[in-house]
């Protein structure tokens, strides 16, 4: 029986975890779950799953279920209970699913710890990605990714050398604004960011995916997750999301791994690795799909994306100041605040403002991240 510390129990990636640990009761088993404050669904994850331990970040939310939670399970608050369950609790994987840089801090107490972390929180890799696969292969701690092109990869690469890659695939849906021209961008609404195409996921990653962000940053994973330079990851759009990415090897084959879209798949391949485990989730019916499309991404049009390939090629701070600029952009175009050609415009400046350190240490990466946010609230 596996124990499992799951992350973002009430976020998308966090349901499906759920949904898969369901059907998996005699392998799995919840030891601890945690939520940024939604107690409502907490309450009813509490009764089916038992888990020993939660935790609630926000402090309020924490205080109220206290008041109101009638099981016996152990209740923690606040980033320092996030931090206590992951360093203390017993627990065999670590689901990582929390959104934004929130993710960082307990996945690091994870591999501290020498834990399995199954990893759909990019972000992580995305700004520390030197330190945290430094640190796993140091302490043999084994990050299996959830993203669902990296799991593709991973999957792809099972039995193959890594010094017999050419370069590896990514795949894209486009997002919703695939056919709008860049004069249009200006006015997209919310709701028009919030509608894509093929994957039903949380706000963040949604708009992430309208922008191409989502992309670059998963550019960014891949090179941290298989030691490839930026000019051996190249994307692709491809409208269906049945291809999940590929990989070229040096003799010109290619391998991909593809299915519905459904992000059961990449979790309980992540959960059950090296093992494939029997699931009623996703049927493939090639016939219904049709066509399978390719398309160049347009850089020009979806800026997001070419900025993640220069911080890439930047390296130390870089990668931490988009991502932090994005995330506080993301909030702001989100709530109205700002258009979403707003992003990329203030990701650039963020960039062209805040120093880059070539060689961070972690300190130095939580202090950019602070600083940047600090920017970006102060300025916009
Ligand atoms: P989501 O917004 O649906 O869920 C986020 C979860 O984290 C929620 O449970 C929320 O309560 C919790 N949370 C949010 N902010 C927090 C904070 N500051 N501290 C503690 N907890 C916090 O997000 P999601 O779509 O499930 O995505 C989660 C992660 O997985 C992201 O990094 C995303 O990029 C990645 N991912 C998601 C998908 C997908 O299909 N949803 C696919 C690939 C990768
Ligand atoms: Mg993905």
């Amino acid at each position: 029986m596996q124990k499992i510390c799951l992350l973002g129990s009430t976020g998308s990636i966090g349901i499906n975890t759920l949904n898969v640990i369901r059907e998996n009761k005699h392998l799995f088993q919840v030891s601890c779950l945690t939520v940024n404050s939604k107690t409502e669904l907490l309450s009813k994850q509490i009764a089916e799953f038992k888990p020993e331990v939660v935790v609630i970040r926000d402090e309020k939310a924490a205080d109220n279920f206290r008041k109101i939670c009638s099981s016996k399970v152990e209740i923690l608050s606040g980033e320092e209970g996030l931090l206590n369950a992951t360093r203390d609790l017993e627990y065999d994987i670590l689901v990582s699913a929390l959104v934004g840089f929130a993710g960082l801090a307990p996945t690091i107490e994870a591999i501290r710890r020498k834990k399995r972390i199954a990893l759909a929180n990019k972000e992580t890799l995305v700004v520390a990605g030197k330190l945290i696969t430094e640190m796993a292969n140091k302490n043999g701690a084994e990050i299996i990714p959830v993203d669902s092109e990296h799991s593709a990869i991973f999957q792809s690469l099972v039995g193959e050398h890594e010094n017999s890659i050419r370069r590896i695939i990514l795949t894209a849906s486009g997002g919703p604004f695939r056919h709008h021209e860049i004069s249009e961008l200006g006015k997209v609404s919310v709701a028009d960011a919030l509608n894509h195409p093929n994957w039903s996921m949380g706000d963040k990653i949604t708009i992430d995916s309208a922008t191409m962000m989502n992309k670059g940053l998963e550019v960014i994973e891949a090179h941290w997750l298989f030691n490839l330079e930026a000019d051996d990851i190249e994307v692709v759009v491809h409208p269906q999301s049945i291809i999940h990415s590929m990989v070229e090897f040096i003799d010109g084959s290619i391998k991909a791994q593809l299915s519905i879209p459904d992000m059961k798949l990449p979790i309980i391949y992540a959960l059950g690795y090296p093992e494939r485990l029997k699931n009623s989730f996703t049927v493939t019916d090639f016939t219904k799909i049709g066509q399978l499309t390719f398309f160049e991404p347009d850089f020009s049009k979806f800026e997001c994306l070419k900025l993640a390939y220069d911080v890439l090629s930047q390296g130390g701070t870089a990668p931490c100041i988009l991502n932090a600029a994005n995330e506080i952009a993301v909030n702001k175009f989100l709530t109205e605040k700002i258009g979403f050609l707003d992003i990329p415009k203030i990701i650039n400046d963020s960039l062209n403002k805040i120093e880059v350190v070539s060689s961070p240490d972690i300190e130095t990466i939580f202090d950019c991240d602070r600083k940047t946010r600090e920017f970006v609230e102060l300025n916009y």
